[in-house]
């Protein structure tokens, strides 16, 4: 437990208005007129400030955050070290761009990035400011170096909004529709997803294997794309072995094997990585969201061989490994650590599967409760089928919000509810947030 992270706003949901309240619905007002209508409103209560898991919002409501913006403020919010880092560094300075000349705090995030990460290899890193951007990079990275084009990614997968990042996203609503035309020279091949395809890790793997190797070429696969956990996708856990044998072909056929961590690293999962837990090594690894607790940062980090084959300028970005973001990094990374959050996000995992799994017992629509360390969801289906259950999701996830329960979906098909909560929530909210939820799935029966 992180004894030294305290909350001055008090630890406990409470809702005081109706929500949204007045002031949000103001600014909501304002919103409309100003931004842009192709943004998703979420749950239109306006955040003022937040600590610890606690969000407080402008009509003076308090948010128990079950989602961490998405795993980004994946300690938590507020956390000291944090301030301090980032405060400090602003009074010094913001920016200088590192191509033009460099600081030591961007050279510091790679060299923690290149011992955190999997693989005893010599690695290099280069910075970027969002996960679309890293993952854009990892490929053109990939392709240089082995002078092939084709990019394997899977069902289900989110890899990003930009425009190769598109193509290599799976789900076309809201993401991609209208958006096109999209990059070319990607193939896309089925995801090891237990509760639906029944097979087991080496099936799922020979089947992929075969269509790529029947559709593409193994010798035309420049990188083979994988997110170790689907995040927007659904939060779908590959069954055990599936990873380990898409990894083996990839070294066997001199394919750069690229994990997506960028939702699931830096612990969230009850490890560094993801891909720590089945022991696999990638040849790059992308992250983001976690890294830098809210500041905007991404990285790429892999094998020094493949990074440091692009020629001088062929990297880079004005932004990128910005020194705010860089000391935010490495406030986290050092918070992550000293605190033992690897330890912790196992801890709540346990805790958030045996819940649900209680749950599941009690009800008829949650088909599936699945996820690793502190990232855990429930799949919601018609009774006594497998079809995805929308309808039911949406109502859970809104009497969670009108109960002061901050829980996000996601799926492919909009039934899936992820929690994400920051690494510092107390068990007691913890157990606070799960009986709200409890409560909002019972609701639907
Ligand atoms: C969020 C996410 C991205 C895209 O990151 P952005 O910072 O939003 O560009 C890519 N991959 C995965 C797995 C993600 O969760």
């Amino acid at each position: 437990m992180v004894s030294s992270i305290e909350s001055s706003v008090g630890t406990q949901r409470k809702v005081v208005t109706a929500v949204p309240g007045p002031n949000s619905q103001a600014l909501h007002l304002r919103r409309k007129a100003a931004v842009s209508a192709g943004l998703t409103v979420g749950f239109p209560v306006y955040i003022e400030r937040a600590e610890g898991a606690i969000l407080v919002d402008v009509d003076g409501n308090q948010f128990l955050d079950l989602g961490s913006g998405i795993a980004v403020t994946g300690i938590g919010h507020a956390v000291p070290a944090l301030i301090d880092a980032v405060s400090e560094q602003v009074a010094k300075f913001t920016h200088t761009c590192f191509m033009v000349t460099p600081y030591e705090s961007y050279v510091e995030v790679c060299e923690e990035l290149a011992e955190l990460t999997p693989g005893t290899f010599d690695k290099t890193s280069a910075l970027f400011n969002s996960g679309a951007e890293a993952i854009e990079n990892a490929v053109k990275i990939a392709r240089l170096a082995t002078g092939r084009p084709a990019i394997v990614v899977f069902e289900h997968a989110y890899h990003g909004r930009t425009n190769l990042t598109m193509a290599l996203t799976a789900k076309n609503m809201p993401y991609k529709d209208r958006f096109g035309p999209f990059a070319p020279e990607i193939y896309r091949v089925p995801m090891s997803y237990p509760y639906h395809d029944g097979l087991s890790g080496a099936e799922a793997a020979a089947l992929a294997i075969s269509i790529i190797e029947s559709d593409v070429g193994a010798k035309n696969v420049a990188a083979l794309l994988i997110e170790p956990i689907q995040g927007e996708g659904g939060f779908v856990v590959p069954a055990e072995g599936f990873l380990p044998a898409l990894s083996k072909w990839t070294t066997e056929h001199g394919v750069v094997f690229i994990a997506d961590e960028i939702q699931t690293g830096f612990c969230r999962t009850g490890d560094w990585f993801a891909v720590n837990h089945e022991g696999v090594v990638p040849d790059l690894v992308a992250t983001a969201k976690g890294l830098a607790g809210g500041m905007p940062l991404a990285a790429v980090t892999g094998r020094a061989d493949l990074m440091n084959a692009v020629h001088e300028g062929g990297l880079g970005g004005t932004y990128g490994g910005n020194p705010v973001a860089a000391v935010a990094a490495l406030a986290t990374i050092k918070t992550l650590r000293d605190n033992n959050l690897v330890a912790r996000a196992r801890e709540l995992g346990d805790s958030m599967l045996a819940s649900l799994r209680s749950l599941q017992q009690d009800v008829a629509i949650i088909g599936d409760v699945r996820g690793r360390g502190a990232m855990v969801a429930i799949e919601l289906i018609e009774p006594g089928t497998k079809t995805p259950n929308a309808a039911a999701t949406k109502t859970i996830v809104g009497y969670c919000q009108q109960h002061g329960v901050i829980a996000i979906t996601c799926g492919t098909y909009g039934n899936v509810i992820r929690l994400l909560p920051p690494l510092i929530i107390s068990d007691e909210q913890l157990a606070d947030g799960l009986s709200v939820l409890g409560a909002a799935v019972r609701s639907v029966q």
